[in-house]
């Protein structure tokens, strides 16, 4: 999960606009912060790890001059928290230049990567962004050729902005399983991995991208082209769930109401008798405010969320998960003491925050914890850009409700159904990738694989 953003618009300053749309993605990845701009002759990048805040100051975004820029805010999935993997990926051959942004995760990365480095060519990160900048800098036709040799040979998931000193292109994989929106900012195209960036830039949304679509941007609008040969679309169900801001639409759903709607669906699946219904903030308030609305039983907040924290759910380490629970929640004692509590969260991976969040009501005096998840059980690792962990990890991959239950200490526990999961995003279920949640995944992916097979060991040596 990353933020991507493009936009080609003359006489502004792109930079900027950039980077305020960083801003809004910023809840897609933390670890690292990229801009890169072109003025038609050349392309200037800068990149760091660190937030969007921590990598641009204002003299940062003055060197950043050009008509064109995309931005990137990192997560890693396949390649590790190096300043090498920071993005956008930048690569030089034969004079000619270009800078790549990737939302996603390849499923192919080891194959192609040992067919370039056969041929010569050398890489300096490990990430899988640079294979697919790899392969497009390789090509020798045009950029949009570039584009499409890639996409007919990489696998997984890819929503991608990429540019040399001409053109600006975004495409998406054939499954759609990673969002790109398509924006209008006073004539002049934008592209973004959620609609909220475009909100803040001023931009109004056009479409979404559709899965193989491949747009180029000109300063006054885009050209189109699209797969002869369509696939079904996938769409990461998660970004319904969790992933996405709530403020953000995707597939014309705003996806605070679809949160809700999660919510009072799960009320009419798994009632609790309770005096209160509190959700783990912030990622679970609109299902707990459904929840709430439905059940009748009052909403409240018991859990206060220390905000300058990241979410621990995105950070790449089990040590720094273990460590950014104690800092991220305070419970309520005035709250929650003798009352019973329904405390609604989007989904449990491995059961580590969960089980310290009702650890920390009781000792806040909850009496009884009813434990309500808007999603159904993860069951199978993510090969499309979501850090799940592996399946021995996951706390549903192999135990039952009940054991579930005891091991995080809860009166009760229940999950979304995946029916109504379905019901609730407004669109039938084939509509999405739901891999993690039923272990059927709609690309070929490497039989037990994990996303260390996708790593180098070692970075190259300069
Ligand atoms: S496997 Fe799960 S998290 Fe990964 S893309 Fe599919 S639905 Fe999303």
């Amino acid at each position: 999960m990353c933020g991507v953003f493009g936009i080609h618009a003359p006489g502004r300053d792109v930079a900027r606009l950039a980077y305020f749309a960083l801003y809004a993605l910023q809840h897609r990845g933390q670890e690292s912060a990229g801009i890169a701009v072109t003025d038609g002759s050349r392309i200037t990048a800068v990149r760091d790890l660190g937030l969007v805040s921590q990598v641009f100051d204002e003299s940062t975004l003055e060197t950043l001059r050009g008509d064109m820029a995309i931005g990137h805010a990192r997560y890693s999935t396949t390649g590790s928290s190096q300043w090498q993997n920071a993005q956008p990926v930048v690569r030089h051959r034969e004079g000619r230049t270009l800078a790549l942004g990737h939302n996603g995760n390849l499923t192919n990365t080891t194959e192609l990567r040992e067919q370039l480095e056969a041929k010569g060519i050398r890489f300096e990160s490990t990430s899988d962004t640079e294979v697919i900048a790899a392969l497009i800098c390789e090509h020798p036709g045009t950029l949009v050729e570039g584009v499409q040799e890639a996409i007919s040979r990489i696998s997984g998931a890819f929503a991608a902005v990429v540019m040399d000193e001409e053109r600006l292109i975004g495409f998406r994989d054939p499954d759609g399983i990673r969002p790109l929106v398509l924006g209008d900012l006073d004539g002049h195209p934008v592209l973004a991995s959620e609609s909220c960036a475009l909100d803040l830039v001023g931009a109004r949304v056009v479409r979404d991208v559709e899965p193989g679509e491949i747009v180029v941007l000109h300063p006054d609008g885009v050209e189109s082209i699209r797969p002869a040969d369509p696939h079904h679309p996938a769409l990461c169900v998660f970004e319904f769930i969790y992933f996405a801001r709530p403020d953000s639409r995707i597939d014309g759903q705003h996806l605070h109401g679809v949160r809700e709607r999660m919510g009072e669906r799960l009320a009419e699946e798994a009632p609790a008798e309770a005096d209160i219904v509190i959700p783990v903030p912030d990622s679970g308030a609109p299902a707990a405010q459904g929840f709430a609305r439905r059940s009748g039983i009052p909403y409240v907040d018991g859990l206060i969320k220390n905000r300058y924290v990241g979410r621990t759910f995105i950070q790449p380490e089990q040590a720094m998960r273990e460590s950014g629970i104690r800092l991220k929640f305070n419970p309520m004692p005035d709250v929650l003491a003798g009352r019973r509590v329904v405390v609604v969260d989007d989904s449990i991976v491995r059961g580590t925050t969960t089980r310290k969040i009702v650890e920390m009501l009781r000792g806040a005096g909850a009496t009884e914890v009813h434990l309500r998840i808007s999603s159904p059980p993860i069951i199978s690792p993510c090969f499309y850009g979501i850090d799940m962990a592996t399946k021995n990890e996951m706390i549903a991959a192999a135990k039952s409700l009940e054991e579930i239950r005891v091991e995080l200490d809860a009166d009760s526990l229940a999950y979304l159904s995946l029916e109504g999961l379905e019901a609730s995003t407004g669109h039938g279920d084939d509509r999405f990738c739901r891999a993690c949640l039923t272990g059927r995944y709609p690309t070929p992916v490497p039989v037990a694989a994990d996303k260390d097979r996708f790593e180098a060991t070692q970075l190259p040596v300069a």
